[in-house]
């Protein structure tokens, strides 16, 4: 399970660079760089998010299992990550293909 470091603050699970979900799902089946990536579990902030959010009350941990479909990183291994830390950017995303797992590495060559 990574360290999970996330610029995306347009995300309503993000909580001052940690994200309060459990575990994550990053899309990228056929990706060659991290550019093709991106988180599926971001959700774009609205207005009123902050306090509706279920999560609110949640304290966002700095770990999170990591479902990886971007099977050309050379951290996947079956689907799960196993990178030491990863790190998910994306500033100003409104939807799931503005981010990225900026960690990924194509074991491609
Ligand atoms: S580092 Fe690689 S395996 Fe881990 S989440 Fe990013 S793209 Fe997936």
């Amino acid at each position: 399970m990574p360290e999970l470091k996330c610029t995306v603050q347009t995300c309503v699970h993000n909580q001052k660079f940690l994200c309060d979900l459990d575990s994550i799902q990053v899309g990228g089946a056929n990706a060659k760089n991290p550019q093709e990536t991106c988180c599926d579990s971001f959700q774009e902030r609205k207005e009123g998010t902050y306090t509706n959010s279920m999560n609110s009350m949640k304290e966002a941990s700095d770990m999170s299992g990591v479902d990886c479909k971007a099977t050309n990183c050379m951290y996947n291994d079956n689907c799960q990550c196993h990178a030491g830390k990863i790190s998910v950017e994306g500033g100003g995303a409104v939807e799931a293909s503005g981010t990225e797992c900026a960690t990924f590495q194509c074991h491609c060559g």
